[in-house]
């Protein structure tokens, strides 16, 4: 028989349940008791309906209270001696790793956090440093294989291999974090071996990093450290699972490891299957990735089962595992909650729980041949449905597209002309600004709920959004700052809001995926070409700014994330559903112009996790993304200043299409490395003016004013003061008024005294 499989699924619960027992947590609402069993009750429902649905390998440890990478960092015993402090008490300690704890005397700053691979999933950095040791510190993968045995279910416990592990760590002076190999491998030796005892039969070593390019040393050290695991006395077998990616170069490494079986996600990559059958020993398990862990459409189950076959036909179907491409964790749970979804539509979709009857379909047709069950009839419904729909084609867009000409992706004048047009606007030194978001309070939450329900009416919602927005502008008035923001009030998601207003988008009402921690996003389904019926931001922009004779920053979502955060159609290549979307903001920032804003910014916080993980696909991908923004933001004459916002910082790789965007200001994110990027800009001066965040808006952590000027005494160091803005990492939608208040309130001092020290130097000249 052949074995329908799954590599993780979603932690977050079908209804958020995890997220709300997290931060009544946090706020002291419930204890840690209330919260546990949320957890423990989450893991077992979810091992059952696995269980009950056919999957015969059932992950464990796949869950986590905030990370799953945190969680192997607590785990191997690499806490940071930073938080020692609170070594008594491991669940605060945890969560002070996660996201940084004040409590008098103490004031413990997050660990970095950043995005895992390709995927809008957030993962806590590891921090390492040579010579540090190991040790088994939490037994957290056998308690939950312990755990799910006594309910009655065996599972396939899920461990980030050790090399991964490693590569995806920090280490000072840039050295190679898999020098602590050594140290780290017993660790792993010991853990197998407990869950060998306790009776594994599989352990699944995740390792994605398999799928990037790797120096040839970082192969050598993947054979021996498997070699080595292998080889540990009562180890349950092993599966190493690569996802997001092909093999390639590493397909023979990977096929001669001395393990029992390879996952590969032939949705992203189904070319590696053949190389990879050909390098693969004989009696080696094939966990096949046949069902897209990364989107929300239904399987080509006729195409999927082919290439099983084909797997099968060298391997042997006992051989065989039927797998998701990777994790279901990027995946909304459960389709069933959605019942106001068009029917049509709602056919097409698969969310993780009907990912899992398409795995099981799979292991059927497999096994018996068996092609005309009902999950075969409605996966080709679903294929022919699309392919014909009216919904799915509109010829306008097509002929909108043919006519995008070169010049439309290119601002009037270069960025010096622009520059000195930009005067205008009366900025000073080192301008104050945010980057668009303010709390969405529970107040603005549960507004906004009533309103979608149908419970306040059109009129009251704008009035009490009125209302924000005029206290938002005396508050900034008041604070000092240069470039104000109406607050994105009105937007529950930066990309739902854009998608509810284009066509091509459709909503989900639950569709939630976790981006980290406690915190969810519902992705749109971009199942059709993207059009603007009308302007989407424009009214509220326009309010904002004629409460202030400052400038108001318009703000808008960029092409390039819109397509990175939704689910997008693969039924047509990525760039060509991103020129549609492209086309679209366009319209809106012309709008937006022609009603008096002399700033937009077009967010582009995701252009980078976009980017390939192998390097020989990155010009194309730049190029595309690049044209995009540039399409997206071009059409404004010179004196409209526009300004692009990226949350990350590590901007080595890509800084050239950072600048080729020629945005006249990008915002990024940097507190939490302090500075990191400085790396980037010693080598490359960026051409135009930056705002380097100098205040982590991940953590409810108030940054003090020396603090932040200090960032930004180090950000002079490599950048011009005429070009830097002073600007915390990111949107403060996730933070409360009050820390909010404060922590601006200081940036807005210490961007001033910075400025003072400037003038007094005589640095600022010209
Ligand atoms: N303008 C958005 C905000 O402030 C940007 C968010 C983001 O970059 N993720 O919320
Ligand atoms: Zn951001």
């Amino acid at each position: 028989m052949v074995l329908a499989t799954n590599l993780g699924f979603p932690r977050i619960g079908s209804h958020r349940e995890l997220k709300r027992s997290l931060e009544a947590f946090w706020a002291g609402r419930i204890d840690a008791g209330a919260l546990l069993a949320t957890a423990r009750e989450l893991r077992t429902r979810h091992w059952r309906l696995q269980r009950d649905l056919g999957i015969e390998h059932v992950p464990s440890n796949d869950f986590s209270l905030y990370d799953h990478v945190l969680d192997t960092v607590v785990m191997v015993g690499a806490a940071s001696p930073r938080y020692k402090p609170l070594r008594s008490d491991t669940l605060r300690q945890y969560f002070a790793m996660a996201r940084g704890l004040q409590d008098g005397a103490l004031d413990l700053p997050a660990m970095e956090m950043t995005k895992w691979f390709d995927t809008n999933y957030h993962f806590i950095v590891p921090e390492f440093f040579p010579g540090m040791t190991f040790d088994l510190a939490s037994a957290k993968p056998l308690d939950e294989f312990l755990e799910a045995k006594a309910s009655g279910i065996q599972t396939r416990p899920v461990l980030i291999g050790p090399i991964s592990f490693l590569l995806l760590g920090k280490m000072p002076d840039g050295k190679s974090p898999l020098i602590l190999i050594d140290a780290l491998l017993p660790v792993y030796e010991a853990l197998l071996a407990q869950l060998g005892r306790a009776g594994a039969v599989w352990v699944q070593m995740d390792e994605p990093c398999f799928v990037l390019d790797l120096p040839e040393d970082v192969r050598l050290t993947f054979r021996k450290v498997y070699q080595r695991l292998s080889g540990v006395a009562h180890a349950p077998q092993l599966l190493v699972t690569t996802y997001f990616g092909g093999l390639g170069d590493n397909t023979e490494v990977a096929a001669s490891l001395p393990v029992s079986g390879i996952h590969v996600d032939l949705v992203r990559a189904p070319e590696q299957l053949k190389p990879l059958l050909k390098a693969l020993p004989r009696n080696r398990f094939l966990s096949a990735g046949v069902v897209d862990g990364r989107n929300v459409w239904r399987t080509d189950l006729d195409a999927a089962l082919g290439l099983l076959r084909r797997a099968a036909d060298v391997v042997g179907p006992d051989h065989v595992l039927v797998a998701p491409s990777c994790s279901l964790l990027h995946c909304p749970v459960d389709l069933s909650l959605d019942k106001q979804l068009d029917p049509e539509l709602h056919g097409w979709l698969s969310f993780a729980t009907d990912k899992l009857r398409e795995l099981k379909a799979l292991g059927h047709a497999l096994t018996t041949g068996d092609i005309s069950s009902e999950d075969f009839a409605r996966s080709r419904n679903a294929r022919e449905g699309r392919r014909g729909s009216h919904r799915v084609h509109d010829a306008a867009v097509a002929m909108q597209l043919r006519s995008i000409t070169k010049d439309m992706a290119k601002r009037r004048s270069s960025y010096p002309v622009r520059r000195e047009k930009q005067r205008s606007l009366g900025l000073p030194l080192l301008p104050t600004t945010t980057i668009g978001s303010f709390p969405q309070t529970s107040e603005v939450r549960s507004v906004r709920a009533e309103f979608k329900s149908g419970k306040r009416d059109r009129a009251s919602y704008n009035a009490f959004l009125r209302d924000e927005i005029d206290r938002a502008v005396r508050l900034q008035e008041s604070l000092g700052l240069d470039v104000l923001v109406h607050g994105e009030f009105e937007r529950s998601d930066m990309v739902e809001y854009f998608g509810e207003q284009l066509s091509g988008f459709a909503f989900t009402e639950n569709g939630w995926v976790q981006s980290y921690g406690s915190r969810c996003v519902k992705p749109p389904i971009i199942y059709g070409d993207v059009s603007r019926p009308s302007p989407m931001t424009v009214e509220w922009a326009k309010y904002a700014q004629a409460l202030t004779k400052l400038p108001m920053k318009a703000i808008l979502t960029g092409p390039v994330t819109i397509l990175q955060w939704s689910f997008v159609r693969d039924d047509q290549p990525r760039a060509v559903t991103c020129l549609q979307t492209a086309l679209a903001i366009r319209e809106e920032v012309l709008n937006l112009e022609a009603a008096g804003l002399r700033i937009i910014q077009i967010d582009e916080p995701a252009i980078r996790e976009g980017l390939p993980l192998r390097r020989a696909a990155w010009s194309e991908y730049l190029e595309w993304a690049v044209e995009c923004f540039r399409l997206a933001s071009s059409g404004v004459s010179d004196e409209t200043q526009i300004h692009t916002h990226m949350c990350y910082s590590e901007f080595n790789d890509i800084i050239d299409a950072i600048a080729a965007m020629d945005a006249d200001v990008v915002s990024i994110e940097s507190s939490r490395s302090k500075m990191g990027l400085l790396n980037a800009f010693a080598r490359f001066q960026y051409p135009n003016e930056i705002g380097p965040g100098v205040y982590d808006i991940h953590s409810p952590r108030v940054p003090s004013e020396d603090e932040m000027a200090e960032l930004l005494r180090k950000a002079l160091a490599a950048i011009d003061p005429r070009r830097l803005w002073v600007n915390p990492d990111c949107g403060l939608k996730t933070r409360r008024w009050p820390e909010v208040k404060s922590a601006l309130e200081n940036m807005v001092r210490a961007a001033g005294r910075v400025r003072a020290e400037l003038l007094e130097s005589g640095q600022a000249a010209g």
